[in-house]
């Protein structure tokens, strides 16, 4: 079966479902994509502003473990002893805690995590931070352990090896590691930042693409089929004439306002002669097309305003809206003369048709169209009983 099919009718509710689940996932799956970046982009931001902070104190601490323990050893003085180591200590710990992630990598043998840049400014020369600071901290502790020599000691700049450290050697490396651990953040997040908006893009252009290939199609084949149900609903496929539902329909609302306005309205009952002889003498098809033939001359021959319907085999009715007895039986005569002068032509061969008429008037009495059809139905019965091929009043 087709989809033209006039009793299969292909329901498109399944298809646009599944089409509109598979594209929700597909936005989903983007959404859920740029939440994780998001969160991604978050918690390294919050991550590479702990290495930038902790990186920026070692600069601080080598100038209080170098500059306390110049104090020591000129004055003595047990607390700059103890704060000098509480500064090499926490800088050691902040040494830990930064190349951390470069010794877990390579005791696991994978490779460091580190760039280049760093990696040459931690372990290699000139900068070479990660030996500095041990040397760093083996000459601060050297220095405040030298009891004998404390508030005597003399000594020029050159002399004590964490002083020339501290002021250059190893902090403008420290100075270059910030520097670095700052650019790389910012690199980081800022190519996370250009993914995010790569995938905010697809999402834009997938619900675009919806809207235009999908949602768009989707509409137009609802209301395809919503106008389909509609006609087949209404109207009869043979004739393209109202169907008796329809009829049924109209005809109450048009009886309501008649009633209304004091508006006059008639019915006319029409009903083919002897058609049961036209299916047998030249085939049903024949019959089929001389319901169509019928159809059409009644709507051509009838004002917009009226109603036609086929409420049966070869059963008609019209609903004539403002048109008194008398205006219904000249319809009725107009259009019983116009079938009789028509025959149908099949192929240059013509076979004559002709119907009888029953025309009612709806009046006061009249509640429901089915009582005046009644009478129109009876007026039609007296047609066929005088002869066939004329209309009768009831
Ligand atoms: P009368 O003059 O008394 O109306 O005689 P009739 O032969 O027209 O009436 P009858 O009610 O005896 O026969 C109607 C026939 O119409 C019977 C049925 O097979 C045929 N018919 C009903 N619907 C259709 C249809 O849709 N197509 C065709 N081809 N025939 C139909
Ligand atoms: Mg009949
Ligand atoms: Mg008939």
């Amino acid at each position: 079966m087709n989809a033209e099919d006039p009793i299969t009718i292909r329901n498109p509710g399944r298809l646009l479902t599944l089409t509109y689940v598979i594209s929700l996932s597909v936005i989903a799956v983007l959404s859920l994509v740029v939440h994780f970046m998001l969160d991604e982009v978050i918690s390294e931001q919050n991550n590479t502003g702990k290495i930038v902070n902790v990186s920026g104190q070692q600069r601080m601490l080598s100038q209080r473990a170098s500059m306390f323990a110049v104090d020591y050893l000129q004055t003595g003085a047990q607390k700059s002893k103890r704060l000098s180591i509480a500064a090499i200590e926490k800088m050691k710990q902040n040494h830990q805690f930064l190349l951390a992630p470069h010794f877990e990598a390579l005791s696991k043998g994978q490779p460091s995590p580190l760039s280049e840049e760093l990696y040459n400014l931690y372990f290699m020369p000139p900068s070479d931070v990660d030996k500095k600071i041990k040397l760093f901290e083996g000459e601060i502790r050297a220095a405040l352990s030298e009891n004998g020599n404390v508030g005597a000691v003399q000594f020029s700049n050159g002399s004590l090896m964490f002083l020339q450290l501290a002021e250059s050697d190893l902090l403008t490396p420290l100075h270059n590691i910030v520097g670095q651990y700052e650019k790389e953040s910012l690199e980081k997040v800022n190519d996370l930042r250009n993914a995010q908006n790569v995938v905010l893009g697809i999402i834009i252009l997938t619900i675009l693409v919806e809207a235009f290939f999908i949602f768009r199609p989707m509409v137009a084949k609802v209301s395809r089929f919503a106008t389909k149900l509609q006609r087949d609903a209404n109207f009869d496929y043979l004739s393209g004439l109202l169907n008796r539902r329809a009829f049924q329909i109209v005809s109450q609302q048009a009886i309501a306002a008649s009633h209304r306005y004091k508006r006059s309205l008639s019915v006319v009952m029409i009903d083919i002669d002897f058609f049961k002889r036209i299916n047998d003498t030249h085939g049903h098809d024949m019959g089929d097309k001389a319901i169509k033939h019928v159809a059409k001359i009644l709507k051509m021959s009838s004002r917009n305003a009226d109603c036609v319907a086929r409420i049966g085999g070869e059963e008609f009715v019209l609903l004539l809206p403002d048109t008194d007895r008398a205006g219904a039986f000249k319809l009725a005569e107009k259009l019983r003369d116009r079938i009789s002068k028509n025959p149908l032509d099949v192929n240059g061969k013509f076979i004559d048709i002709t119907v009888s008429a029953g025309v009612s008037y709806v009046k006061e009495h009249h509640d429901t169209i089915e009582s005046a059809l009644s009478e129109a139905d009876d007026a039609l019965y007296k047609a066929k009983e005088s002869g066939r091929n004329n209309v009768q009043l009831a």
